[in-house]
Order: C-alpha cells, then sequence, then structure tokens
C-alpha cells in the first residue's frame, strides 16, 4: 500500500507542488506515495461558504471556524495520524518523522489568518499540534509541503542507497559533520588532509569530532541532551561527551 498524504487546505492548487518535481516527484508518479488535497471550504454550510470568522476577544485577523474543521477532518478520518500546522504546535522532529513515514500515511490540516479556533483540538484531541520551528508562516501549506518531504524521502525505495538516510543530521542526535567534494583546492582552500588519507576508522572519529563541535556550538539544545543520553544510561561507559567537555 502507497503512503497516503492528505492535506486540508484552502489552497489545494499548491498541492504536490514542489513535491511533484525531483526525487519526491518520481516517486509520486511510481505509486509510492500519493496526495490528495482537500478544499476546506467545501466543508462550509452557509450560502457564502464562510470558514472563518473575526476573534472572540477582539484583535486583529480572521479565525478559521470549529465547526467548519471538524467536519473537514471528520471526512477523511481512517487511523491515519492527523497533524495541524501550527506555530503553536510542538516542533516536528526526525523521529516522529520517522514514526509516520512507517505508518500508512498522514493527514495535514493547514492553517490561514489567525490559525484555528481552539475548540477543535479539545472536540478531537487525536489531532496533534505541529510546529515547523520558532518562525511564523503565513499559512500551513510550507509547513505541510516540509513534513511531507521529510517523509517521502524515507519511504522505502525512494532513495538510491539506503544509507544515505542514516547518517544525516539528527539521526543520532548530533548535526552531520562537514562534506566536501572535488576540487582538492578551491580559493586557496584544502580539503581537510584526513579525508584524503584512505583511513576509515580516522575519517569516522574526524567527522564524530566535527560534529560534536558543530553540536555544541550551534545547537546546545541538542548538545545537552546528547550528553544526557550519553551520560545517563550508558552503565560503565568510560568516555562520555560530557567528560570531554570538561
Ligand atoms: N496567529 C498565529 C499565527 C498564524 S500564521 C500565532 O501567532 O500562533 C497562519 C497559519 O500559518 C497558521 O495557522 C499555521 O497553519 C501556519 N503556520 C505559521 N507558522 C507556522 C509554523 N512555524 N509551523 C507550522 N505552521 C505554521
Amino acid at each position: 500500500m502507497p503512503f497516503a498524504a492528505t492535506v486540508l487546505t484552502l489552497y489545494p492548487q499548491m498541492f504536490p507542488g514542489p513535491l511533484g518535481e525531483s526525487l519526491a516527484g518520481r516517486a509520486l508518479a511510481q505509486g509510492e506515495w500519493s496526495c490528495e488535497a482537500v478544499q476546506i471550504r467545501d466543508f462550509a454550510t452557509d450560502r457564502h461558504r464562510t470558514v472563518d470568522d473575526t476573534p472572540a476577544g477582539g484583535g486583529a485577523g480572521m479565525v478559521l471556524k470549529a465547526d467548519v474543521l471538524a467536519r473537514a477532518v471528520d471526512s477523511v478520518r481512517d487511523g491515519r495520524p492527523v497533524l495541524a500546522m501550527t506555530p503553536r504546535g510542538t516542533p516536528i522532529t526526525q523521529t516522529r518523522i520517522r514514526q509516520i513515514a512507517a505508518g500508512s500515511g498522514v493527514v495535514l490540516l493547514c492553517g490561514r489568518f489567525e490559525g484555528f479556533d481552539e475548540r477543535l483540538f479539545e472536540a478531537r484531541p487525536f489531532i496533534e499540534q505541529v510546529s515547523l520551528g520558532d518562525i511564523v508562516l503565513s499559512g500551513g501549506e510550507p509547513a505541510a509541503l516540509a513534513i511531507l518531504d521529510a517523509c517521502i524521502r524515507l519511504l522505502p525505495g525512494v532513495m538510491g542507497a539506503p544509507e544515505s538516510g542514516t547518517e544525516e543530521s539528527f539521526e543520532s542526535g548530533l548535526l552531520e559533520y562537514p562534506q566536501y567534494t572535488r576540487p582538492q583546492e578551491w580559493e586557496g582552500r584544502t580539503i581537510p588532509e584526513v579525508l584524503r588519507s584512505g583511513d576509515h576508522a580516522k575519517i569516522a572519529a574526524w567527522r564524530q569530532s566535527m560534529s560534536e563541535r558543530d553540536t555544541r556550538s550551534r545547537r546546545p539544545d541538542l548538545w545537552e541532551r546528547y550528553c544526557d543520553a550519553r551520560v545517563r544510561p550508558a552503565s560503565g561507559a568510560r568516555h562520555t561527551a560530557r567528560d570531554q567537555d570538561q
């Protein structure tokens, strides 16, 4: 069974969009995943097909109506995870992406304007509120595209070499090491000597130390979690990342 993606959106023409190209596009054409975009407005019941209204308590913008959203969600619900795109959500992680990619598919709910009537989440507690990160988009569609892209590249057979999916940033709890390619010298800069040594153990050790260096300086949050994971459950581990840290 192909991975089934359903997107609830006011802009269905944005899908598959960029996911119709390249790796994801090829996989779509080969039937390895499917992409259904559902118009939220089709679930409005009044003559004007209203999907939004002014915020209770006042303030700028418009809020998407709970009844319309609930009808849209209920119409496609079949046991797949349902994710609502919102900057108020839990930041999506590679771990969650892996779980979703291993399942039968996903339903992605895209907001617009000021977002969703909160009662949607009270009445439909299975909806996961997820964020792409601490940025504010104008709509949930780019977040849905990003999450779908991350799932699709993990589907069996979609990426050429299976191992190229396992050494990436985050998969080990660290950022990936820096990469280089030919030419050996460019604008007076050379590729680190160790990468030309052919000594695989030395290369692996260098890459590990670069991953640790960059994670520590760029992502103290990841670094702390990585250190904790190595210190606590690793019974009898003598060398930990935290040891090197001090
Ligand atoms: N007023 C809201 C922002 C609304 S932005 C707030 O401050 O929380 C409009 C829509 O864009 C949201 O409903 C959501 O679907 C989407 N969106 C914006 N930023 C996002 C993010 N970081 N992650 C996921 N979706 C986002």
